[in-house]
């Protein structure tokens, strides 16, 4: 249970302060709570029963055993939250935190018409398009991508709505259709309007997503916000200012949690990732945030990830460095989720933007980007809330042109192929600014990878390891690593305080090596170089650089052609890494650089050593002697 204590004592400040601000740092009286176990009717059912005199349920995660509870009048929400803590029956239990969209920079107060915005923007066949003039290769990456594809990769904007009456998704046919709420019924009805829930996913009319807010049908924006968010991903898979507009490659879902104040809850946002994800999004851009840890929302992403979906989040706009100060849903760990800072036209980190060499991923354009907003108008923005759509819209295009890539793959693909910035090398963890034409063209490279990936288990007990089974299976690595997801941080804690964490089982994955697909030539070459040398089974230590991170791993087998091992985390940006071998008797370390691989069948990663020097080989030779052949 140590990984209560973080929040508990968050909380004991959350209620000692009292002050107004934090108090309006969740839903007063409501309080999501996981049960233990698999979900059981009966068992959720006895369970509200036996809380009945102080708690009522207000909704429940359907299968996930998550609820979203209320407090009785007159009862007490810090005593009932630790009551609830000490009931054998609860997992977790949480206020329901407010969320925040994060605001953008609207100095620019000018308002185009669809007419005035085709005519400001005519640059499309220079190669500098529109939205932004940075060199994030958009217009060529249309160039590059596919012309006709069968598949239309789905993007959840999870937001203020989206003004879906706006010309430019309609000419586009850019909004999202339920396919199992549009048609006649069996009476004849319209389904998108017979107030039955013909799909039976539990939303009655959802046609084109849900207004979590208001609980209709009509995710419709409020705001600007989401609407501007929506424009750059759909601009970034085609020219939205062109005449006349084409058919749209990618679709958007609107799903609206967050007010016209730009306030929404938790409750609503993990509802709107779980719609999100169950009705076939790809991508789920996230231009929103707060400081406070929850697990309930960690959960929700890290079932986004288990279902492939790429998740892509604002770093924040507080000029914050996120490694210390965490941000959320920027900060969780999840491993398919994108955390993007801002840049300029001129490739600087926009003034704004928050970063972390750690947490914070990518750099995209988030300074004056134009795009729509309500009223078939549109305007200029600033802010991570508009660097992130970008990403989101190449998430898109990657799953476009390579449709069986993970959506850790995908995120994979993107932050591969940055073009390092000298801003961001120690702002971001690729040190880069994405890159759509490498994107694709690196997708397209990849269409043919089809993988499976292991669970994600957004939160375990301190030191948690895998089952022995999984780990000693084959070669493979099963569970490999615990990580700190950051503390509970209502009042925007460092991450990773001790004993506040929550602790994050990361799996091996695989990842790189799609980047690094040769020729079949050259990876046939491989293949035979590989068999030259024969494998002996070590179990000794192996540190990794990669970047500016050391990561730590266990060598399984050696050989004088490279080594097979399981790392202590995944490998967010691969290729070429150094490594530090210490021999089977921890007596002698050699340093030698290769080729990261991923062997699906093995579940392990692998290193071609490139130029392993003379001095190397013997020490592997040396070591070799007195090892076992593996099979
Ligand atoms: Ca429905």
């Amino acid at each position: 249970m140590l990984r209560f204590n973080g929040l508990f004592l968050s909380l004991s400040v959350l209620f000692l302060g009292a002050s107004s601000s934090s108090a309006q740092q969740y839903v007063q009286g409501e309080m999501i709570i996981k049960l233990k176990g698999t979900h059981s009717a009966s068992k959720s059912k006895q369970f509200y029963g036996k809380m009945s005199s102080k708690i009522s349920l207000k909704a429940s995660f359907g299968g996930l055993n998550v609820h979203h509870m209320v407090l009785k009048p007159g009862q007490d929400m810090a005593a009932s939250i630790n009551e609830l803590r000490q009931d054998p029956d609860v997992e977790y239990v949480e206020p329901n935190y407010l969320l925040s969209v994060i605001a953008p920079d609207k100095s620019d107060n000018r308002i185009f018409s669809t007419e005035e915005a085709m005519a400001t923007v005519t640059a499309s066949s220079t190669g500098s398009y529109s939205q932004s003039y940075a060199p994030v290769k958009v217009t060529e990456g249309w160039a590059a991508a596919t012309v006709t594809s069968s598949v239309t990769p789905i993007v959840a904007v999870v937001d203020t709505g989206v003004d879906y009456t706006h010309t430019l998704f309609t000419t586009t046919g850019a909004i999202w259709t339920n396919p199992g709420e549009t048609g006649t019924d069996s009476q004849g009805h319209n389904k998108a309007s017979n107030s039955i829930d013909d799909d039976g996913n539990g939303y009655v009319d959802d046609v084109r997503g849900w207004n979590f807010v208001a609980g209709t049908n009509a995710p419709m924006d409020d705001d600007e916000h989401g609407t501007h968010v929506a424009g750059i991903i759909l601009g970034v898979s085609q020219d939205i200012f062109a005449s006349p507009l084409t058919a749209a490659k990618i679709r958007i879902m609107p799903l609206k949690f967050l007010n016209a104040s730009g306030s929404g809850s938790t409750s609503d946002a993990i509802s709107a990732i779980y719609y999100a994800v169950r009705n076939g999004a790809n991508v789920i851009n996230n231009s929103w945030g707060g400081s406070a840890y929850s697990q309930s929302l960690h959960d929700a992403l890290a079932y986004a990830y288990n279902n492939r979906v790429t998740i892509v989040a604002a770093a924040g706009n507080a000029t914050s460095n996120n490694d210390t100060t965490a941000m959320y849903p920027a900060n969780y760990p999840v491993p398919s989720l994108i955390s993007v800072a801002a840049t300029t036209d001129s490739d600087t980190l926009a003034s704004f933007s928050n970063y972390g060499r750690n947490y914070v991923h990518v750099g995209a354009p988030g300074s004056g980007i134009f795009s729509s907003v309500p009223g078939n108008a549109y305007r200029y923005m600033s802010g991570t809330s508009m660097a992130a759509p970008f990403v989101a819209g190449m998430a898109a295009m990657v799953f476009r042109e390579a449709w069986n890539l993970t959506g850790y793959q995908v995120k994979n693909v993107i932050t591969s192929t940055v073009n390092p910035i000298t801003s961001l090398s120690t702002a971001v963890s690729t040190g880069g600014r994405v890159n759509d034409y490498n994107a694709v063209t690196a997708a397209k490279l990849n269409a043919s990878i089809s993988a499976s990936q292991p669970v994600y288990v957004a939160s375990a007990p301190s030191g948690y390891r895998a089952p022995s089974s999984d780990a000693s299976s084959a070669s493979g690595c099963g569970l490999v690593s615990a990580l700190s997801a950051g503390g509970f941080g209502v009042g925007g804690g460092a991450s990773g305080a001790g004993g506040a964490s929550a602790v994050v089982v990361l799996m091996l994955l695989p990842l790189a090596v799609m980047l690094y697909v040769k020729k079949a030539a050259q990876r046939e070459a491989h293949r035979n170089s590989r068999r030259q040398h024969e494998r002996f089974v070590m179990n000794s230590s192996i540190s990794l650089k990669v970047g500016d991170r050391e990561l730590q791993g266990q060598v399984k087998t050696i050989s004088e052609g490279g080594v097979s091992f399981c790392a202590d985390s995944m490998l967010e940006k691969g290729g070429i890494i150094t490594m530090m071998i210490s021999s089977p008797d921890g007596s002698e370390q050699v340093q030698v650089q290769g080729h990261v691989v991923w062997n699906e069948q093995n579940g392990a990663y692998g290193v071609k050593f490139d130029e392993a020097k003379d001095s190397v080989l013997d020490h592997i030779r040396n070591w070799s002697r007195n090892l076992a052949k593996a099979s």
